[in-house]
């Protein structure tokens, strides 16, 4: 997977400020120990000067193995009396070297001319908290669906309207404890305000915290996105992250701008989806007809084709809390 300049960037930053860090922490120690222990200057200037006495004796040439063996036992000597130094004041350190987050790059991010695997895990965690953004801003929970705003009488079909959402919730919620890359897409349909938001997000939310990779956007939001980077507005690659993200989760889907680049856009989405076999969750408030109007054909049957349906029912429950704290305020 390829990352946006944006996360790129943003991950170099990270690196720079770790090696600002580990070398701010090195300056630190070595003020805090030299003023305790005066002896450790010497020691610095006595391992200094062993590098002065064996560049002299390399220049002076001749035989010169004695000396060389001589100076590193002396230079040994110094630095593990350096360390010893360092423990007995309770510190890790064995000298004031800064200390890299990563000793294979040094927190440079490359590694014998490669991008090192901190740098990709880096913008692998950048990137997934760029595309989760829209489930931190609304956290749900599967908890919070209060059931009792579903009429209870029975309809003609025999289950009433809290049942029918009783299993509804209860599908979804199992659907998000067992969640892998192997479940099936949803297409959550139903009229405004019966909880298709909600559970999608508790979707998300729990897929989120499993630790896959989830993008949840409202339908509108998502295209105007793919819109703006399409046509050279704004930098990023969300399409390749609706395309690739473990589970993509789009909201109200039919309240976006009519055009015919959303179409193409969802129909690139979702066959990219299914061929690769990633799951998507897909809500709307359109009949099946009312799909086949707006997206044709094509779209429409790949998702019924592809997507388990889930149908919502009941009245809009936004509306009933608000007459419901109405008539408590009456
Ligand atoms: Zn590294």
């Amino acid at each position: 997977m390829s990352y946006s300049r944006a996360v790129f960037e943003e991950a170099m930053q990270k690196l720079e400020s770790r090696r600002e860090k580990a070398l701010a922490e090195a300056h630190a120690l070595r003020q805090r120990m030299v003023l305790q222990y005066p002896r450790l200057l010497e020691i610095e200037q006595a391992l200094a000067d062993t590098g002065m006495k064996l560049s002299k004796a390399i220049l002076a040439g001749g035989d010169i193995r004695e000396t060389v063996r001589s100076i590193q036992t002396e230079n040994e000597a110094l630095q593990q009396e350096m360390a010893g130094i360092l423990q007995k004041a309770g510190e890790t350190a064995v000298n004031f070297e800064p200390k890299p987050v990563c000793a294979l790059c040094h927190d440079t991010g490359y590694h014998h001319g490669k991008t090192c695997s901190c740098l990709i895990q880096l913008m692998k965690e950048l990137s997934s908290r760029q595309i989760c953004k829209g489930l931190t801003d609304t956290p749900a929970r599967f908890e919070d669906l209060d059931l009792s705003f579903y009429d209870d009488t029975p309809t003609g079909h025999g289950l009433s309207p809290r049942e029918r959402m009783r299993r509804v919730f209860d599908f979804c919620r199992q659907y998000a404890e067992n969640f892998d890359l192997t479940v099936p897409s949803l297409l959550l349909r139903g009229p405004t305000g019966t909880g298709k938001t909600h559970l999608s997000l508790a979707i998300a939310s729990a897929a989120a915290e499993a630790g896959y990779q989830v993008m949840y956007q409202p339908a509108g939001r998502l295209f105007s996105m793919l819109e703006k980077e399409h046509f050279g507005r704004e930098s990023g690659n969300t399409e390749e992250l609706a395309m690739t993200c473990d589970l993509l989760v789009l909201d109200d889907l039919g309240t976006e701008f009519e055009t015919s680049f959303c179409t193409a856009s969802l129909y690139s989405i979702i066959n990219t989806r299914l061929l690769d076999r990633l799951p998507t969750v897909i809500s709307t408030n359109l009949t099946q007809e009312g799909l086949q109007d707006r997206y044709g054909d094509q779209i429409v049957s790949r998702i019924t084709g592809a997507f388990e349906p889930l149908l919502f029912v009941g009245k809009d429950i936004r509306q009933q809390k608000r007459e419901r704290q109405m008539t408590e305020h009456r």
